[in-house]
């Protein structure tokens, strides 16, 4: 199904696991502008969901950082945290089709079954749990159980793109046994209950677009169309994180920080003098590199 521009829906969904920086910002930016070149909504969600990673305050920090480069959702902010019903709703719904199975894996037993066999692709789960655990070990995570398919779709930055479900994806966690939703459940979830129709996000996420369209299907709900844009690295070539240092954004320099964004975007140099003359330009500059 496609979604109707005029109901265009966007969305902005950092993990508060740190203060906005250069990378979140030229995500934030571009899905921003994305929903304004198409006179569309643009939402924020915080991806709160996994409690030892969360830095208290982040969250509060990212969205004032965000107000002062002129960014604000166009809706009430959503926090994933407080939206457990719903996702046990669509795990429910995803047991009930016989699809889930519970995994008394942990990762190093992964491992050890992984390099056991020759060939077998890495961060692939080998199925050890799919016909029921051994009975005498807990069950840590809930996995889904993906089909011998392919699953494809078109980004629109850089096309096509295919992976094949047990080949290149396998069985992925839903849920762990304590209780914690994962993000792949979690964000199909969202996005669907926001009635989103366009993700625009960063590359790192690229090849989980699949297994979430996948995950879409199994729950009846209509895909997004997806871009993603490039990361912005540090100079070891990394994703800029906190796991990899990245610094909190200058927000006393809010334009500054916008115009870099922009030009990672691969959007002109704006000489701009205020933020709102910025996004103006911004915006017209987007529509006519972005919109078909
Ligand atoms: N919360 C994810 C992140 O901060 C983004 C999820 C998404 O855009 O689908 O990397």
């Amino acid at each position: 199904m496609t979604p109707n521009r005029g109901q265009y829906r966007g969305r902005f969904a950092p993990s508060p696991t740190g203060p906005l920086h250069a990378g979140s910002l030229t995500t934030a930016l571009a899905s921003w502008l994305d929903a304004r070149a198409a006179g569309g909504a643009w939402i924020i969600r915080i991806e709160d969901l996994d409690p030892p990673r969360i830095v208290p305050g982040a969250a509060q920090r990212i969205l004032e950082a965000l107000v002062r480069c002129g960014l604000e959702s166009d809706e009430p902010v959503v926090f994933q945290s407080a939206r457990g019903e719903l996702y046990q709703a669509a795990f429910a719904r995803l047991q009930a089709a016989g699809l889930i199975y519970g995994c008394a894996c942990s990762r190093r037993d992964v491992d050890e079954v992984i390099e056991a066999q020759a060939g077998w692709p890495a961060g692939v789960y080998p199925r050890t749990c799919a016909a029921g655990a051994a009975p005498n070990k807990p069950i840590r995570a809930y996995r889904l159980r993906v089909p011998d398919a392919k699953s494809r779709f078109t980004d629109r930055a850089a096309g096509p793109f295919m992976q094949h479900m047990t080949n290149d994806v396998g069985d992925f966690v839903v849920k762990r046994a304590d209780g914690l939703w994962a993000y792949q459940l979690a964000v199909v979830v969202d996005d669907a209950e926001q009635k989103i129709t366009d993700i625009v996000r960063g590359a790192d996420l690229f090849d989980n677009t699949p297994r979430q369209i996948y995950l879409q299907r199994a729950l009846g709900f209509s895909t997004p169309r997806y871009l993603h844009v490039p990361l912005v690295l540090n100079t070891a070539g990394e994703k800029l994180s906190k796991q990899t240092g990245a610094t909190e954004l200058d927000t006393a320099h809010p334009l500054t920080a916008l115009n870099r964004a922009a030009l990672h975007l691969g959007l002109p140099d704006f000489a701009a003098h205020s933020i709102e003359a910025f996004l103006r330009l911004a915006i017209d500059s987007w529509r006519e590199k972005r919109q078909p």
